[in-house]
Parts: C-alpha cells; structure tokens; sequence
C-alpha cells in the first residue's frame, strides 16, 4: 500500500469534488482526488438533466447559481475552455399554489443581476405549447440554460492537474481514520493522509461519512429521464418546467427530452431507466403538454440515474462538528451540478481562511438537522 500526504484530499470526481480540488489547488494547497469509477462525472453529475437556472427563491440559492451561471460563461475567456454553457433559456409554469411567491422571487433575483421576465401565454406558447387552463403565472429566464456535465468536471480536473493535483480514478475509498487532528484515508491500495477530507461524493456521501463514525443525511434518489426519437418535434423547445406537476422538458441536439419528480418505488443507487414509470410520468406529462403523448420515443436514447438527497432538498456544506478534518460538500438534491463553480469556491475560502465570508452559508450547515431551532427555512426550491 502506497502511503501519500496532502493538505486536501477530495472524495469524488463529480462536478462538485472536481471544482472543490480545482479551487483548494488555487488557493495553494496540496489536492488528492479519488474516484471509485473509471473516469469523472460517472456518478450523478454526467447523468443529469444539465439544466443551469438564476430563477430561485432565496437569496442564497440565486447567489450560487447565478453566479456560477457567470463562471460557465465566462470559461472560455477565463481559462481557455468551453464548458458547453447555452442560454437557451428557462420557462415556469406556474399553478396558483406556487405563483404569488414565484412573482415576488423575481424581484430578488433581479436584484442579484439575473435577467427573468414576467410573460403572457401567448409569448410563453411561441416557446413551448402548453394546456394554459390551469395557469397562474409564467416567468422566463433568457440567461438559464444548459452546460455539458462532462465538460464542466473535466474542466477543473484539469484545471487542478496544472496546479499540481493528483486525480486517481479506480480509487473506491473503504475507511477514514482519525489521525490526531487530521484523516487516512484509504482508497483502492493507497493511504493518504490529510488535513482535510472533503466529502464530495454525492449520493454515496453518507456512506462516506459512515467510515468516519458520523452520520450525513444523504441517499440516493432515482430519477429517469426519457427521449424522443431524432426530429420528433419541430424547433427548439427551452428548459420548460410544469410547477404543479413537477414535469420538465427541453431540447438537446435533434432530441426532446423529459423528465420529472422521482419514480415512487426505488431508492438506493441505479442507472438504469424505470420504464414503468414513464406511464405514469406520460400521465401526469400530457396534462400540461398534451402532445407528448404523441411523441416517438427513442428507448435507446433515454437514461437513469440518481439524485444526492438530503431530508430538505438542501446541499449540506462545512466541516463536520464531530470530525473537523471532514468538510462535507455534497447533498445538493439535484441541483449540484448548476452550483458546482461556486460550491468549489466556497470549499476553498472555508477551508483556506477558516470561515466564509462572502455569502452567508447558515443554511447550509449540517447542524440545522440536529437543531430544528436553527435557521433551515431557505425557501421554495423551485
Ligand atoms: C436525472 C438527473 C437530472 C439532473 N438534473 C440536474 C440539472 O438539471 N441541473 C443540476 O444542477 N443538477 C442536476 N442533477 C443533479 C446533479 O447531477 C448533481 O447535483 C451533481 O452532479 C452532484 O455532483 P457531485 O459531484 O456532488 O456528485 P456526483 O457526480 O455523484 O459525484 C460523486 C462522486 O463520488 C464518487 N464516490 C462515491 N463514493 C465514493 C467512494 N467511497 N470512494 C471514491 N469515490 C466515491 C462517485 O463515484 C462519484 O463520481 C441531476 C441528476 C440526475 C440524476
């Protein structure tokens, strides 16, 4: 067994540990990563839906995500790389139960700089053809869009190999012991030893922290994701999401694809596709759209995969209060990868400086579980 000593070793190369190594390499600190998988972003992260969105009801949220929006966009020119970042844009359909808050949230995402409009259902239509009998509101965000999962992990692994960051893939970790103030970790046939151990392994998080002796409230959470046969339907349809149904839907390349809330039935880890489910994802699908029952379906093109949950669909960020050398960054509950440039960053500052400074993360921290009182309330998810 190989022994190595670093500053920071990263647990996962998803989108989140790939930014996390990326920013704590930056900073000038020594990174390990480790990847149980053959190579990045096989894990949630390259399964996702890609779907990045400034259209958030809490001042944290709009935070992140915008100004990691600001970071896919400005890749190329920052570094020298596309990360695949398309405004194609994001429609909300919403039902009267969700609009009142929906509409005063678009004040304070303007107020962070996001462009999102109030429309009608004409021009809402022109994007996307819907049943607008149950409409309340729409708002349309002209800078969301999509960017490429794979892109964005390689991105900052490569970004963090310039620093000098060591990425092993192959590497599954199988204990973390304590060693005074600091981890050992082992993964695969290496020992490593660290300062800090960022615990960015999305889904299987609380199974990592497990081999520390302490909890972290995340599992896996199933989720398929179907698609059209090539040139199925006309134009380019933007991310649209359906609030009162939880249906999504959006072009990619010559396809549509769509998707929804989770399949009832599974949980624990899985790519494969839950066919049965998409009867009942089409019934609740064709209520808003109703031409998706029409729609030819490409099975060979359709996918699985899992989200990293936490009890509030809330990501879990700071060091653990039991076991300080073990910095949590996961549990983002499906929108990780949107917040991944900004995630990283804030990893580093924490670990680097010793607190954040440059957003207030209280909601993010682990003890709002254990500690009801403590501020949890961060808004709708939408
Ligand atoms: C169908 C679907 C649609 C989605 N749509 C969106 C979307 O539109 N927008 C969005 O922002 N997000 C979306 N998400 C969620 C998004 O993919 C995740 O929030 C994000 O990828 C989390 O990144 P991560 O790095 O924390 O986790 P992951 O990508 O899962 O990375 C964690 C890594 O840790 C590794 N690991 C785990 N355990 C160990 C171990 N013991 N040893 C070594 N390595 C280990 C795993 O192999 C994995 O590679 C979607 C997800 C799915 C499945």
């Amino acid at each position: 067994m190989g022994t190595t000593t670093t500053d920071a070793l990263v647990i996962g190369a998803g989108a989140i540990g790939a930014s996390a190594a990326y920013h704590l390499s930056r900073r000038g600190l020594s990174v390990v990563v480790v990847e149980q998988f053959d190579g990045p972003a096989e894990g949630s992260t390259g399964r996702s839906f890609a779907s990045v969105r400034g259209q958030w009801a809490d001042p944290l949220n709009v935070a992140v995500s915008w100004r990691s929006i600001e970071a896919f966009r400005d890749f190329p020119a920052e570094h020298g790389i596309d990360v695949g970042y398309v405004a194609s844009g994001y429609l909300f359909l919403h039902g009267e139960s969700t609009w009142d808050a929906a509409r005063d949230a678009v004040e304070l995402q303007r107020s962070f700089g996001v462009p999102v409009e109030v429309i009608d259902v004409d021009a809402a239509q022109e994007l996307t053809p819907f049943e607008a009998g149950r409409i309340a509101g729409i708002t349309w965000g002209p800078a969301d869009g999509a960017v490429d999962p794979h892109g964005v992990t390689s991105a900052y692994l490569a970004l963090a190999r310039r620093n000098g960051a060591d990425v092993r893939f192959r590497r599954p970790v199988t204990a973390v012991r304590p060693a005074g103030d600091d981890l050992v970790v082992e993964a695969g046939r290496d020992e490593i030893h660290a300062g800090v151990v960022v615990n960015a392994a999305g889904g299987w998080s609380g199974e990592v922290a497990s081999l520390a002796g302490v909890e972290v409230p995340v599992h896996h959470s199933r989720r398929s994701i179907f698609a059209s046969a090539a040139r199925a339907v006309p134009g380019r349809r933007p991310m649209t999401i359906d609030m009162a149904t939880g249906v999504f839907l959006r072009s990619e390349g010559e396809r549509l694809l769509f998707g929804g809330p989770p399949s009832p039935r599974h949980l624990g880890y899985s790519t494969a596709v839950d066919w049965p489910w998409m009867e009942e994802l089409l019934a609740l699908g064709v209520e808003s759209f109703p031409w998706l029952a029409d729609l030819p379906l490409d099975r060979s093109a359709c996918w699985g995969g899992t989200y990293e949950m936490s009890p509030d669909h809330q990501g879990i960020l700071g060091r653990h209060p039991e076991v300080p050398a073990l910095y949590n960054a996961c549990g983002f509950s499906g929108h990780g990868l949107m917040q991944s440039p900004v995630l990283g960053e804030l990893v580093a500052e924490d670990v680097v400086d010793g607190v954040i400074t440059s957003l207030d993360v209280a909601p993010l921290r682990i003890e709002r579980f254990a500690d009801p009182g403590l501020d949890s309330t961060i808004g709708m998810t939408f």
